[in-house]
């Protein structure tokens, strides 16, 4: 792993592959609303060479390498946090209530894309409180609730409201990806960093093992309903019965100031590899392994508990799939301000792979 401050070296994703995650970390997609963004990273994965499909409640399967080894499962979540319009109230504000969990602070003065509208597109909100010429004292002391917040539409009835958008609309925040950093910088920020990075992850490692002929048969899903509990990846790896899984999320580096006592886990030190927990120490042997021969970059974490992501589900799904974590880190997990290094990206996509082809060549390599 070159130093942090090396600025020579080629760019970690090639140009294609940027662009489309760009694109990925553009498409809103709160959980319970993601069509949209499946069928894309269907269509992506299709003219990649992948055989796609989709299971009832949504989830997406892209498979290469169909029949020429174990099955493995690469899961990353196409879902995000967001918002859904819970009430419209008679002057014509709304409501919202949490899809998956904010921190209500980071929410006041943000826009919103409010989705699915009767008004046919996106619509703008802006989440708002009074400023604090007007703001009560006691208001002013106390950190909001999601609950005590208001949309604004721009609007002054309920009538125009209700033109406008419906009760159930989900939204995100309108914050797009841009790069930060200066020259040479290989860091985005964006909203839904959370989960994009690991959907495209899944996405590239089953190209690149298809690519390379990997005798492994690699099931690349975008999973639905990580953030709110509903678990698509459970679904799905009852149906897939894979040999093994590999989970790909975000998890928080703790080089950021403010954060708690979370080990030292660095941006542009490569993924965080999690031992313990729900996993599987077999499998995530493997990957270490893995990563050590290909002398890539990883960082090394113990979890005594549960990892909070699709790994816990996975693992016991069904028959039972023995699971392995790869963590790409990002700073400032839900908030419109998600900051990842693709540097970051490029070796989780390589661990994986080198993981795959272990698996493949410890089979049999038939
Ligand atoms: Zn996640």
């Amino acid at each position: 792993m070159p130093p942090a401050d090396e600025t020579s070296d080629p760019p970690p994703l090639e140009p294609d592959a940027e662009r489309f995650l760009l694109e990925l970390l553009d498409l809103p997609a709160p959980s319970g609303f993601e069509e949209p963004i499946g069928a894309r990273w269907r269509e992506e994965a299709e003219r990649q060479g992948a055989e796609v499909t989709t299971d009832r409640i949504g989830t997406s399967f892209a498979t290469t390498g169909r029949g020429r080894g174990p099955r493995i499962a690469i899961v990353g979540h196409l879902d995000e946090i967001g918002l859904v319009i819970t009430k419209i109230n008679a002057k014509g504000f709304c409501k919202v209530g949490s899809i998956g969990g904010w921190d209500p602070v980071v929410l006041v003065g943000q826009r919103l894309r409010i989705l699915g509208t009767p008004a046919g597109g996106p619509v703008l909100g802006t989440i708002s409180r009074p400023s604090i010429h007007v703001l009560d004292a006691a208001a002013r002391d106390r950190t909001p609730k999601v609950d005590d917040l208001w949309v604004d539409l721009g609007v002054s009835s309920a009538e125009e409201a209700k033109a406008l958008v419906r009760v159930g609309d989900p939204a995100v925040v309108d914050a797009r990806p841009e790069r930060i950093g200066g020259p040479g910088s290989t860091r985005i920020v964006s909203r839904s960093i959370d989960n994009r990075v690991g959907m495209f992850v899944a996405l590239e490692a089953a190209r690149i093992a298809g690519e390379r002929g990997v005798a492994a048969e690699v099931v690349a899903v975008g999973s639905v309903g990580e953030e709110n509990g509903m678990g698509g990846a459970t679904v799905a790896s009852y149906a897939l019965q894979a040999d093994r899984t590999c989970v790909v999320d975000v998890t928080s580096p703790g080089d950021m100031p403010g954060a708690s006592d979370f080990g030292d886990y660095r941006m542009g030190k490569g993924p965080i590899l999690t031992r313990g927990a729900t996993l599987s120490e077999r499998v995530t042997g493997e990957l270490i392994a893995a990563a050590e021969a290909a002398e890539l970059p990883f960082q090394l974490r113990a979890k005594g508990l549960r990892t909070a992501t699709d790994a816990d589900q996975t693992i016991k799904a069904g028959g039972g799939t023995a699971t392995c974590l790869v963590s790409v880190p990002a700073r400032y997990l839900h908030t419109p301000v998600e900051q990842v290094d693709l540097r970051d990206v490029r070796a989780s996509i390589d661990v994986i792979v080198a993981w795959i082809e272990r698996v493949a060549d410890a089979a049999g390599g038939s």
